[in-house]
């Protein structure tokens, strides 16, 4: 992390802190495995996204084998655009885990983001999608994309409103470019104690999904990307098919 001096134990975990993980990420596991048999669904066909922001190299390798381990499907999910060049530590470079970006995207980043993900989760505006297909362009590749959703109107929250009227013209959007492939739909929970309110914006991103469905390719709004730490089991049982956890497995970010 910039700013950070690297010491000798940046690069490995402590037994305790490994033991650590390790009953985090099996608790993580049971609570995804009983939500989805809840709804005759197999906990393993869920993507297991690491929400990676703020996180050493060390702990998110000792993360990835783990999930590997437990025969998972993972990625790993950057937020900030400034901590994507950790991912070329020796620690994660060429682990063959697929990289999304899942933070709040500038236009002025796209060029980086472009080059680092192969999944981008959070197109939440019209200029984003323009930014992202040119730069895409530029690099000679193909992108997947999800369109954010803000399914909790809460206003600090990025995202299309969570009807056909404002998603549709997005994802035909998409659909026409030649860089950009539209696969899904994405959106962070209300940020409530409420489960009633949390279950309401998650069931209301399933909701759409099924709408668009009407009028779009399956595989073009195949993916509903939502459930984070607090809201896995909710996210599950409305459908998730990509989890994105960060301090379930890893602790309280510092
Ligand atoms: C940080 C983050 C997560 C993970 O949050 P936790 O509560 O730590 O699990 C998921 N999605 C996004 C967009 C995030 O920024």
């Amino acid at each position: 992390m910039e700013g950070m001096t690297p010491s000798a134990d940046d690069s490995v975990l402590s037994p305790e802190q490994t033991e650590l993980m390790i009953e985090r990420i099996d608790e993580v596991l049971a609570r995804i495995d009983a939500a989805a048999e809840r709804r005759g669904r197999r906990g393993s066909d869920i993507e297991m996204l690491l929400a990676t922001k703020s996180r050493r190299p060390a702990e998110i390798a000792v993360a990835i084998e783990l999930l590997r381990e437990r025969g998972r499907t993972i990625a790993v999910g950057e937020n900030r655009a400034q901590e994507i060049a950790k991912h070329s530590d020796p620690l994660l470079a060429d682990n063959g885990v697929p990289r999304h970006f899942i933070g709040r995207l500038q236009t002025n980043k796209a060029r980086d983001v472009v080059a680092f993900a192969e999944l981008i989760h959070s197109v939440d505006r019209e200029d984003i999608a323009a930014a992202l297909e040119r730069r895409a362009g530029m690099a000679g590749v193909v992108r997947d994309v999800l369109v954010q959703v803000n399914t909790s109107g809460e206003e600090s929250k990025g995202g299309f409103a969570p009807t056909v009227e404002a998603t549709a013209p997005i994802i035909e959007r998409l659909r026409a470019s030649e860089t950009l492939r539209p696969v899904g739909l994405m959106t962070i929970g209300a940020n409530t104690s409420d489960a009633a309110a949390v279950r309401s914006s998650l069931s209301n991103l399933r909701m759409l999904r099924d709408r668009l469905r009407e009028r779009f390719d399956e595989a073009q709004v195949a993916h509903l990307s939502m459930g984070m730490s607090g809201d896995l089991e909710i996210a599950v049982e409305e459908g998730a098919t990509i989890v994105r956890v960060g301090s379930a497995i890893f602790g309280a970010r510092p």
